[in-house]
């Protein structure tokens, strides 16, 4: 199989082009890659594009879209093993083509939980068979995420885990948090903390305010996760090991994160989707699609988030994809499962952050490629002859419909059902796989 793209406009952050350029892909690998003149146009023209597919051949006349390098998700929820009527690896990869991710790193709260290295082994395995792209497990913290007893870390990170993490749960005692901080630096791989003072958030099933109040549910305060940011942060400061801070959603949280960077503390910080597209507001009906841990917060946090994520406070957007049954959503709101399934809107939300002038379309694609892979120790290429094809074909205008029927992860829980967005994934190349979503649209 041969892919011919034409008149592409690159965005490689891992090799630093920016460039109309021909890409030839021949069998999985990068054939030839032609920069033209930068005069030619820096700025695509909107002309319609075309497709063209025979048996072997696939050439794109690619004018007015974009190719990026795959994009990596550092914080999803594959949910294989153990939880297959929500997800398996299988479905999560294939959502993740679909929305342009070419690396997805799976949480270790799965059942059996991932602290050990045979369930690591398994889910490489799975992944190898079933998946549609590259899986990177990130191995548990804690044996059973019980946050009392390391787990075998090394043998984690042998096994091929690219960080550690008890997400979903915080590790509560501060000496297991700093022994795990300890043991991540010697073996290298970062902590991904899951910040949450469990005694502070104490049930509760939204962010706490007016709001909460007026609904009748009980809240979790902010301070319920700004604590712990706080916490991880001092303990990452005092011995210097590599901490990343996964799905911020307060004012406060990126207030204390920006003041350690100042500092030279190494945290970095990722946020979501939904934290910057979505307030409080989305669950006032009692929509559980919205009811995501740590909770939609207010304006304000959201305004914060987006400045965090323009001043690179915030290094990473990655989704929390955290697919559940209709059954585990179906529930009164105070039961109801956390979580949104989010690889499939995660680029398009996020270009709204471009097409609203926030950030630029390079700091975007860096957010999403360039800054996990560094943070994670991921090799990639990037794009460039001789390597493994790994990228996708966007038309960053394009209009499209979220319909959560059309999802091809298992799990239909998301709160942007029907919205409009503008962006959309026509290709996704990953070696001798492609998927070509371009055919669907009507
Ligand atoms: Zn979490």
């Amino acid at each position: 199989m041969i892919i011919k793209i034409y008149n592409a406009y690159i965005i490689d952050p891992f090799t630093d082009k920016e460039a109309v350029a021909d890409i030839v892909v021949e069998n999985g690998i990068i054939s030839r890659l032609i920069f033209k003149s930068q005069a030619l146009s820096l700025k695509p023209d909107t002309k319609p594009s075309a497709l063209n597919i025979k048996p072997d051949l696939i050439e794109i006349d690619a004018r007015g879209l974009y190719v990026f390098p795959g994009l990596i998700d550092m914080h999803a929820h594959l949910r294989e093993p153990g939880y297959e009527y929500k997800e398996t690896i299988r479905t999560g990869t294939l959502a993740a083509v679909k929305g342009g991710f070419t690396s997805v790193c799976c949480m270790a709260n799965t059942n059996p939980v991932n602290d050990n290295p045979e369930v690591t082994y398994y889910i490489l395995a799975k992944a190898n068979e079933e998946g549609n792209c590259d899986v990177y497990p990130i191995g548990a913290i804690t044996k059973g995420l019980k946050g009392e007893e390391l787990s075998e870390m090394a043998m984690l990170r042998q096994a091929g885990c690219v960080a550690f993490s008890d997400d979903g749960m915080p590790v509560m005692n501060a000496m297991i948090m700093r022994r795990a901080l300890e043991y991540s630096k010697a073996v290298g791989a970062p902590i991904i903390s899951h910040c949450e003072d469990l005694f502070l958030s104490e049930n509760g099933a939204m962010n706490e305010g007016k709001l909460s109040f007026y609904m009748g549910l009980k809240g979790i305060p902010r301070a319920a996760e700004e604590v712990m940011v706080a916490r991880d942060i001092i303990l990452c400061k005092h011995f210097h090991a590599p901490l990343h801070i996964a799905h911020v959603s307060t004012k406060g949280s990126v207030d204390l994160i920006k003041k350690a960077k100042e500092e030279g503390v190494p945290v970095t910080a990722e946020t979501c989707p939904h934290y910057f597209s979505l307030t409080e507001e989305a669950v006032r009906d009692y929509n559980t699609n919205a009811k995501v841990n740590p909770p939609l917060r207010t304006e304000q946090d959201r305004e914060a988030i987006k400045e965090a994520l323009k001043e690179a406070v915030v290094d990473v957007i990655a989704t929390d994809h955290a697919p559940h049954s209709l059954d585990d959503k179906n529930t009164p709101f105070q039961e109801a499962a956390n979580g949104i399934s989010g690889l499939e809107t995660a680029l398009a939300l996020s270009l709204k952050l471009v097409h609203d002038k926030v950030l630029t379309l390079r700091q975007l694609i860096e957010k999403f490629t360039v800054n996990p892979a560094n943070i994670l120790k991921i090799n990639k290429s990037g794009i460039k002859e001789k390597a493994e094809a790994d990228l996708i074909v966007v038309d960053i205008n394009r209009q499209w419909t979220v319909k959560k029927e059309e999802f091809v992860s298992m799990g239909k829980n998301t709160p942007f059902d029907g919205w409009q967005l503008k962006g959309k994934v026509l290709m996704t190349v990953k070696g001798r796989k492609f998927f070509n979503m371009w055919q669907e649209d009507k």
